[in-house]
């Protein structure tokens, strides 16, 4: 047995997500890297996956690295000489409903965006793909002929192979029982055989991923769930190279497995395992088989596949897997100690996502940063309510009980909810809200009033919410709307360095006097957009920050990371000190004045400051600013004070026609205006100059910032893509954000954001235009057409505002 070593670079623990980090990490440069295994390679949920290989994700990055793993496993068997049962199969999904069918067709749409080729097929072209199923209930099916599939354990062992010959080591039956941390940072591993120090640790210890981060001190919000599949015996005449099929109407999924069928399920009503945490010695082994959950399974199969009826079973097989709340797997720097890694919680597409899952990873190992927007997996989504272990689990039953539920678009999950609530939420709620949840946050979406249906009804046309939003819409750009916001994530940055700190981290000007608001970017050393925010300086030694709500942990996270190790400076959350009430239209002024003696006209609060005044009792930071294009305050009240200010803002609104309005008002209003959003238009990938944010950096300045010398570059050279607005008139066009964009009839992006405008009556996207060298004439010279569920329909650039560019209703 190999003894392990005093030092490593590296530490990985883990199955094939392990493997593959360390693969990769390897060709990043390392050397010594050591893969710890409690037991054998394979031993947790690797060796009894199903092995389908499927590459589509409803983000660009994400399908990136699942095509990632393709082109590994392509190659692995000729690199290694291991076979690795790779077999490019392509992958086949029924629909049996018209909804069904216009989600694969908008799915298929998504993969031309990101390059993949997906067709949509006829039930005839379906089953001559699929000829042992029958097809009456089909009314279409998509086809991606790139998917696959791979034997696990085979390919984690070409992984392995992979991962010695270039130099690094595997150690078996080495559970690691600790874990240093000094000063912050990850420093070591404990094992039986001694302790290991290293300079990073990388936690892809699958299922058991919670108690290793817990080792540490790092969430790892994941919940081990039980996942049924069945092997039949060889199946007469069944043809050997057939397709995954994934049948989400009748919640199965299939693959062919020498002559037989492996077919598995997602029930309505899943179980989870191991609530008090993974039994001892739990490798290589399986759960009791459960045939009256699967029976349901079975039911719905035979009536697919009639073979098997009377096919032999080989076996029926229960593994645990390790799911998440949201469905997305955990990867990246644990944001509550350094140089821990994370990559785990793979939520039954562990193997398909290995080979990009663990490139991914070792990138961010080797460069301290994600290599890509990863935002959809980035540890750093979640926050405090993920602690709970429970929550994760009521959240993660909900998702995988809702796995092959049709995927409409502004679904809300239900699960443990009410949990975080602004002290207005019964208010709120007596006002007829309707909520949604991020970050465990209850948050209003919109009103319904008297007679309407106080509830989403999900459906892929005009949502039963639209009537009701759009009069919200109005209401704040004819009179006034009153929205909380208080879920709003909250900082202070204080001390004697708080100033110059903050001035190197934001790209906007920072060191402005007391009262002034600032809207900034921070951006990474490639000027990525990693934050977009607002800085309101307090006092000389006191910055407020606020940001989104689902933004708490992250930002957080790369404020603290760069903030002077050696400075006098300090980062202090307040969130939950503060309630937000956003006031904002053209009658906010007159709301204002008749709640405050304080002097509130242009003169003493100007767009962009910030002043202190009282409304019921309260003192009140008064902010200038709006994400919605109209006059307006966020109003910051202490959050003992929420109701009695409330109660006195929306009584002398009445009379100006005050409305009560909700999230879904926010996203039309700022589609309109043309404000970004951070995770969709704007992020990581894209700069300040690529988004017209470029006037939000300080480059006139002599004062340096970090991504400055990327924005200035980007504003000599030029860039090869650029954020631009589109609007399409067809009422029928719902956009939602990935449709294709096409210029002259050639395909050059996909919509980062859409939604409805109200007040122009037309759908509303954003995008970025890829092309080299890109600028406004070559913008404003094509004609657009955007793919929306696979059909293109015209589409109009803009390359303003649409609604108030000269931004004279914001200052007003
Ligand atoms: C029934 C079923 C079917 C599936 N089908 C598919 C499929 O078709 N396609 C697909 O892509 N995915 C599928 N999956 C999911 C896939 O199996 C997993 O996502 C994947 O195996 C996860 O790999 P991992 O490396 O994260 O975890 P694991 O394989 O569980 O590896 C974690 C390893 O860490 C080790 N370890 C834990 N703690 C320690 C410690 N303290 N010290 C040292 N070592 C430790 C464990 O022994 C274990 O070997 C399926 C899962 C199940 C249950």
């Amino acid at each position: 047995m190999t003894t392990p070593p005093t030092h490593a670079r590296a530490v990985i623990v883990g199955g094939i997500i392990g493997l593959s980090t360390a693969y990769h990490l390897a060709r990043e440069g390392w050397s010594e890297i050591v893969v710890l295994e409690a037991n054998k390679l394979t031993s947790g949920s690797t060796w009894h996956a199903a092995g389908l290989v499927g590459q589509l994700r409803n983000s660009a990055n994400i399908t990136r690295l699942l095509g990632h793993s393709v082109e590994l496993y392509k190659r692995l068997e000729e690199e290694t000489g291991q076979a690795t049962g790779w077999r490019q199969t392509g992958g086949l999904r029924l629909a049996c409903t018209q909804d069904r069918f216009t989600e694969l067709k908008r799915q298929a749409t998504v993969a031309h965006s990101f390059g993949l080729d997906m067709d949509i097929l006829s039930p005839r072209e379906a089953l001559d793909l699929w000829p042992a199923m029958q097809i009456d209930d089909v009314i279409g099916a998509a086809w991606l002929p790139s998917d696959g599939q791979t034997n696990p354990s085979d390919t984690s062992m070409a992984l392995a192979i992979g991962a010695r010959r270039a130099g690094v080591t595997i150690i078996e039956d080495c559970p690691v029982t600790g874990i240093r941390v000094e000063k912050g940072r990850a420093t070591g591993v404990t094992t039986a055989q001694g302790v290991i120090t290293c300079e990073a640790v990388v936690n892809c210890a699958g299922q058991w991923a919670r108690e290793l981060g817990n080792m540490a001190g790092v969430n790892v919000p994941l919940a081990s769930m039980e996942h049924q599949y069945l092997v039949t015996e060889p199946i007469p005449g069944l043809p050997k190279d057939l397709p995954t099929m994934r049948d989400p109407d009748r919640r199965t999924y299939y693959k062919e497995e020498v002559g037989g069928l492996v077919m598995g399920g997602y029930e309505p009503n899943p179980e989870p395992w191991a609530r008090d945490g993974i039994p001892e010695g739990f490798h290589f082994a399986l759960l009791n088989s459960v045939w009256e959950r699967f029976e349901q399974h079975m039911e719905n199969a035979v009536a697919r596949v009639p073979a098997l009826e009377t096919a032999g079973v080989k076996q029926l097989l229960n593994g645990p897997e390790s799911f998440t709340p949201d469905g997305w797997f955990i990867l990246g720097e644990a944001p509550e100690v350094r140089n821990f890694y994370v990559g785990a919680g793979f939520n039954a597409f562990g193997i398909a996502s290995a080979g990009g899952a663990g490139k991914a990873l070792a990138e961010w190992v080797a460069g301290g940063e994600p290599p890509m927007d990863l935002w959809a997996v980035d540890i750093r989504r979640f926050g405090q309510p993920h602690g709970d272990p429970a929550f994760v689990r009521t959240l993660t039953v909900e998702g995988c009980a809702r796995h092959y539920d049709v995927a409409y678009p502004h679904v809300e999950h239900e699960a443990g909810r009410p949990l975080r609530v602004s002290p207005l939420y019964d208010r709120l709620d007596r006002a007829g809200a309707v909520f949604g949840a991020k970050l465990g946050w209850e948050r209003a979406n919109w009103f319904a009033r008297d007679g309407e249906a106080r509830s989403d009804e999900p459906n892929f046309g005009r949502p039963n919410w639209f009537d009701a939003v759009a009069r919200e819409h109005r209401a704040c750009r004819e009179s006034a709307a009153l929205f909380d916001a208080s879920s709003f994530a909250k900082f202070l940055v204080t001390g004697r360095d708080a100033e110059s700190a903050l001035n190197w981290i934001c790209a906007n000007n920072v060191a402005r006097e007391p009262g002034r608001v600032i809207y900034t970017q921070m951006l990474n050393a490639k000027g990525g957009i990693e934050c977009d925010l607002t800085v309101t300086r307090l006092d000389e030694e006191t910055f407020y920050i606020v940001t989104g709500t689902g933004f708490a942990t992250h930002d957080a996270d790369w404020i603290a990371r760069h903030l002077p190790a050696d400075g006098d400076t300090r980062l202090i959350d307040v969130t939950a000190a503060h309630a937000v009430l956003t006031l904002m239209g053209p009658r906010a002024r007159d709301i204002l004045s008749a709640v405050t003696q304080d002097d509130v006209s242009n003169a003493a609060i100007p767009f962009a400051t910030c002043r202190t005044i009282r409304i019921a009792g309260a003192p009140v930071r008064a902010v200038r600013v709006t994400y919605v294009g109209e006059l307006g305050w966020e109003l910051h009240v202490p959050s003992d004070s929420a109701g009695a200010v409330f109660d006195a803002v929306t009584a002398a609104g009445e009379p100006h026609g005050l409305a009560l309005a909700g999230y879904r008002a926010i996203e039309s209003l700022r589609l309109e205006k043309g404000y970004r959003a951070w995770s969709s238009d704007i992020g990581p990938d894209h700069t300040p100059v690529e988004a017209g944010l470029a006037w939000a950096c300080k480059t006139r300045s002599n004062i340096d910032f970090q991504g400055r010398t990327a924005v200035e570059k980007q504003l000599a050279d030029g860039v090869a893509k650029q954020l631009a607005c589109f609007t399409v008139d067809d009422p029928d066009v719902q956009l939602h954000g990935r449709e294709t964009i096409f210029r002259n009839g050639e395909q050059i992006g996909w919509l980062t954001s859409g939604g409805h405008g109200h007040t122009v009556g037309k759908a509303i996207g954003y995008g970025y235009v890829r092309h080299s060298g890109i600028d406004r004439d070559y913008l404003s010279s094509g004609s657009y057409e955007l793919e929306v569920a696979t059909v293109r329909v015209p589409a109009d650039l803009h390359l303003e505002a649409l609604v108030d560019p000269a931004n004279l209703r914001v200052k007003g």
